[in-house]
């Protein structure tokens, strides 16, 4: 007889291991199966996020800044560091450290939380059981009354750019080059491009980003888009917009690309190319022909508002379903769906999910962008604030950007609030406390922010709203 468990989560990234924490917290008996194969050929828990994506991404971002501020920022506070130089081993040494500390981590708070961990691949069989076949081929049958799906993404590959992790990358390949390269060429200046076209920009890399869209970073509010696109102009990011790429050939330890754009076709060799074009929810394997759930158009699992299938205790989360890619959201979904299993009242809430992008200066928001509401015929006013009257900000010599508000024009209901600047990954979390208890722009410009800090730009822009802001005329 297979063993039998309340709740099996298939994939352990950042939703399908919160999931599996919560329900055995929960007093549920509880499995994790996941597949995925670390640097030194052995089960890595934790996912994209943990192994390859926020994690890692976020240790070569903050190590690529201390460089380049000895260059950029250091000298204006008197201080220079002559003939400081990257040592890229210890430089993705630290990096893979830090990724073994989080993701071994993960192993010890199944140990302590008692969750069964699987090392296979799973696959969900009709009346919810759970095959899972192991690395060496070897399958065993497993069994819950509950199967929550949290299968992730993969990175898209473009038929005529296939990875080889050599020269033509995906996220993972970018994360371990092991020799600067003097040109690298990004397809696609979404969160990833950016991130990781500016950790090499950083360390002195021609970095060329070719995106065929017409307007820089769509998903986010058109004015924080334009100031952030003028600086990463500055670090040296040459990107082309309405630039697609048609064509990428491995010539002599190059990369020889053709785009195209409005005035034509192009040519640009570069040493090593990142594909960032996105990533598509992965369910390759993952459901027998019978199980009855559906995958949408895009390949998402189907749910509903509850993150259920519709087939009878089987769930879905994270990257694998609708809504943003984020690491953040899938662990909500998790502990939401653990919870409703448990009879208990999850709550996720897609509309105030805060997004972050961690390039120099970084970028968040929460809530609707003003062509959003535009589009929407919302009635909204708008505040912003910039960091170059915010004497903290200055003092960091760091005062790009601003954070702008938007409010209900009517009801003063915070409706988004965007962000460019120093530590606004930080500072967005302010905004989605206020927004997630449906607080008005009068609520925050009536909350105390500490002087000096880089939050009174939030308070300055909620004034601003209402034309009251104190140290901007208004
Ligand atoms: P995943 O993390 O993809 O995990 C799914 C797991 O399931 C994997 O381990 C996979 O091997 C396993 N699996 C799949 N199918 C099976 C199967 N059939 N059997 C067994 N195991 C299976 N998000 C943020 O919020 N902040 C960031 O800063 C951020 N930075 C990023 C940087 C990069 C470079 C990338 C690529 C992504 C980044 N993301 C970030 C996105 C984030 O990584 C994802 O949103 C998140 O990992 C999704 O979590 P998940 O649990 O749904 O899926
Ligand atoms: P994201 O989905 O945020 O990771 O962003 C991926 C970006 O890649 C999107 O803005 C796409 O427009 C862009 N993109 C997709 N295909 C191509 C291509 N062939 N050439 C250039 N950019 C592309």
């Amino acid at each position: 007889m297979s063993e039998k468990f309340d709740v099996i989560v298939i994939g352990a990234g950042p939703a399908g291991y919160v999931a599996a924490i919560r329900a055995a917290q929960l007093g549920l008996k509880t499995a994790c199966v996941d597949a995925f194969v670390g640097k030194d050929g052995k089960q890595a828990l934790g996912g994209t996020c943990l192994n390859v994506g926020c994690i890692p991404s976020k240790a070569l971002l903050d190590s690529s800044k201390q460089f380049y501020n000895l260059s950029h920022n250091l000298p204006a506070h008197g201080i220079s560091v002559e003939n400081a130089k990257v040592d890229l081993g210890t430089f993705i040494g630290r990096k893979d450290k830090i990724v073994k500390q989080f993701t071994g981590g993960i192993g010890q708070l199944f140990k302590a939380n008692k969750v069964t961990a699987f090392f296979g691949k799973g696959k969900l069989l009709k009346g919810n059981n759970v095959e899972i076949t192991g690395n060496d081929g070897s399958k065993q049958t497993i069994s819950a009354t509950n199967v929550i799906l949290a299968s992730g993404s993969v990175p898209i590959e473009l038929p005529f750019a296939k990875f080889d992790n050599k020269y033509i990358l995906d996220n993972a390949g970018a994360l371990d080059i092991n020799e600067v390269p003097k040109r690298l060429g990004v397809i696609g200046a979404g969160v990833i491009g950016l991130e990781l076209g500016s950790v090499w920009r950083r360390l002195g890399s021609e970095v060329t980003v070719l995106e065929a869209l017409p307007d820089f970073l769509g998903v986010a509010d058109a004015d924080i888009a334009k100031i952030a696109l003028k600086e990463f102009t500055k670090l040296g990011l040459d990107i082309k917009l309405g630039a697609k790429l048609s064509k990428a050939e491995i010539k002599n330890n190059t990369v020889a690309l053709t785009y195209e754009d409005k005035d034509g076709k192009h040519e640009l060799t570069v040493d090593k190319l990142l594909v960032a074009v996105g990533r598509r929810a992965y369910t390759d394997g993952l459901l027998a022909d019978d199980t009855g759930v559906k995958v949408d158009e895009r390949g998402r699992i189907v749910v509903d508002e509850h993150n259920h299938t519709g087939v009878d205790g089987v769930w879905a989360i994270g990257d694998a379903v609708r809504g943003p890619m984020l690491a953040h959201k899938g662990s909500e979904e998790g502990v939401a769906v653990a919870e409703w299993i448990a009879g208990k009242a999850g709550h996720v809430n897609l509309d105030t999910v805060p997004w972050v992008i961690y390039t120099e200066p970084e970028i968040a928001w929460a809530g609707k962008t003003e062509k959003q509401l535009k589009d929407e015929g919302v009635p909204y006013k708008v505040g912003t604030f910039p960091f170059a009257a915010i004497g903290r900000a200055v003092a960091m010599n760091e005062a790009i950007g601003q954070v702008k508000v938007i409010a209900h024009a009517e009801t003063d209901r915070l409706l988004g609030v965007h962000m460019v600047g120093p530590g606004v990954s930080e500072l967005i979390a302010e905004a989605v406390v206020a927004m997630e208890f449906k607080g008005s722009a009068e609520d925050l410009a009536r909350i105390v922010h500490a002087h000096p800090t880089l939050s009174e730009a939030v308070h300055e822009a909620a004034l601003s709203v209402d034309k009251r802001a104190i140290h901007k005329g208004n």
